[in-house]
């Protein structure tokens, strides 16, 4: 008898509910874009440390320009970097660089496009009024000393590693990138650019599966193709649950002759073999290998495919490895309420089907998807090129003009 289907979001669940969170590494600051913060950062001091000019100019006092005085002698120059010990008079002004300390006595900063030199530099002249505080950047106006500048959690985007930098974070606590093992499994698959024997085909899945894989985040280590033979998958999984801190392997998990994915994990891993309730993408199998340091490694089986494989990474293999990477909900791509400006059309057959599709936003600021062309699992070309997977529930899809959830691959 077959198998009861389950839902994708109790594949979901029961997936999510086994991976754990990797453990917390401290990494250089060079290493932690792209990870996720492990603990509370708080300023151990003020960013900007002191306070300093917006602009390149004249460090004057306010009141001066007030009194209608706007030729001043230029007294002393400070550059970014530099300091100057010149306490600023009244009358007076310093020339000042981008980014150097205001000097003592000085209240507000004019830009030098509003100045003349004069006397080849000896004096200046201010052709505009300024404001006390002008273009001066208070010490710790950025962030100050005592502040929670990020909280744990909080992912690491090339800007937030900037401010780690700022406040002198060297080296952080985080939820490291997960290394995930990707392979594909099959006889009839070549990829070292021979010919074609009777029978055989092109890898795809591998290809697509470690650029999926470092597009969610994670490093990719190709393992390769590996034949239907037992053994040789056998050794192949074991090398992998020994690297690294998930699996991901394409092929072999049906119900054909020689799904040796499914006889090898079955053996040496405790898992779940699915039938989802979703088309493309129905087999999926999930478990944990132990590997030799007793560690328990996920591995996802998705569908061999090609497109059936990357609708499985997308709905379970990417939540989960962001999960076990730290990152907190939502852990799916993001959706959107979009309007299907062509009918996704459908039967009802119980599953949900999740139609490539076009999409992208419109003037009247709605997300609007078209159909990505045809929708068959072995038809890469096709989904390659569409940019949202449309979620079909059950029944005879949707009328062009009608209402449709959307998850966004790519903007
Ligand atoms: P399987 O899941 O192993 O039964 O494979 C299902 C279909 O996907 C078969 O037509 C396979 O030839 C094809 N297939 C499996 N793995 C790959 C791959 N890595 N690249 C391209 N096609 C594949
Ligand atoms: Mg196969």
């Amino acid at each position: 008898m077959a198998a009861a289907l389950v839902s994708i979001e109790e594949a979901r669940e029961i997936v999510l509910s086994q991976c754990e969170v990797l453990a917390v590494q401290q990494v250089d600051i060079a290493e932690a874009s792209g990870c996720v913060l492990a603990v509370d950062v708080v300023a151990p001091e003020d960013v900007p440390p002191f306070a300093n000019s917006a602009v390149d100019g004249y460090a004057i006092i306010a009141a001066d320009l007030e009194t209608g005085q706007c030729e001043l002698p230029v007294v002393a120059e400070v550059a970014a970097g530099a300091v100057t010990d010149r306490v600023l008079g009244r009358g007076e002004a310093i020339r000042i660089m981008t980014g150097a300390p205001v000097p003592v006595g000085a209240d507000a900063v004019v830009m030098v496009e509003n100045t003349e030199r004069l006397d080849g530099g000896s004096s200046v002249r201010i052709t505009a009024t300024a404001a006390p505080g002008q273009a001066i950047r208070l010490a710790g106006d950025d962030i100050a000393a005592g502040t929670t500048v990020f909280t744990a959690g909080t992912f690491i985007r090339p800007a937030v590693a900037g401010v780690l930098a700022s406040v002198n974070s060297r080296s952080v606590a985080v939820v490291p990138r997960a290394r995930v093992a990707v392979l594909s499994t099959g006889d009839e698959l070549i990829d070292d650019g021979g010919p074609l024997a009777p029978g055989q085909i092109r890898e795809s899945n591998k290809t697509m599966l470690v650029g999926l894989v470092g597009d969610a985040g994670a490093i990719a280590v190709d393992l390769g193709v590996v034949r239907d033979d037992e053994a040789a998958l056998e050794a192949t999984l074991r090398r992998a649950a020994d690297m690294c801190d998930a699996i991901v392997t394409s092929g072999g998990v049906s119900m054909g002759d020689y799904d040796v994915v499914k006889a090898v994990l079955s053996r040496i891993a405790v898992m779940h073999w699915m039938q989802i309730a979703i088309k493309p993408a129905k087999p999926f199998a999930f478990g944990l290998i132990t590997n030799s340091a007793g560690r328990q490694i996920p591995v996802f089986g998705l569908p061999g495919n090609p497109v059936s494989s990357l609708v499985s990474f997308e709905l379970l293999a990417r939540p989960a490895l962001r999960h076990i990477m730290g990152h907190a909900a939502p852990l799916m791509r993001p959706s959107v309420l979009a309007v299907a400006d062509t009918a996704l059309r459908r039967s009802p057959d119980g599953k949900v089907h999740y139609q490539r599709v076009h999409g992208g936003f419109a003037g009247d600021g709605r997300y609007h998807v078209s159909s990505g062309g045809p929708q068959g699992s072995h038809q890469l070309a096709a989904t390659a090129l569409a940019n949202a997977l449309a979620e079909l529930p059950d029944g005879n899809g949707v009328v062009a003009g009608g209402d449709v959830t959307v998850y966004v691959l790519a903007f």
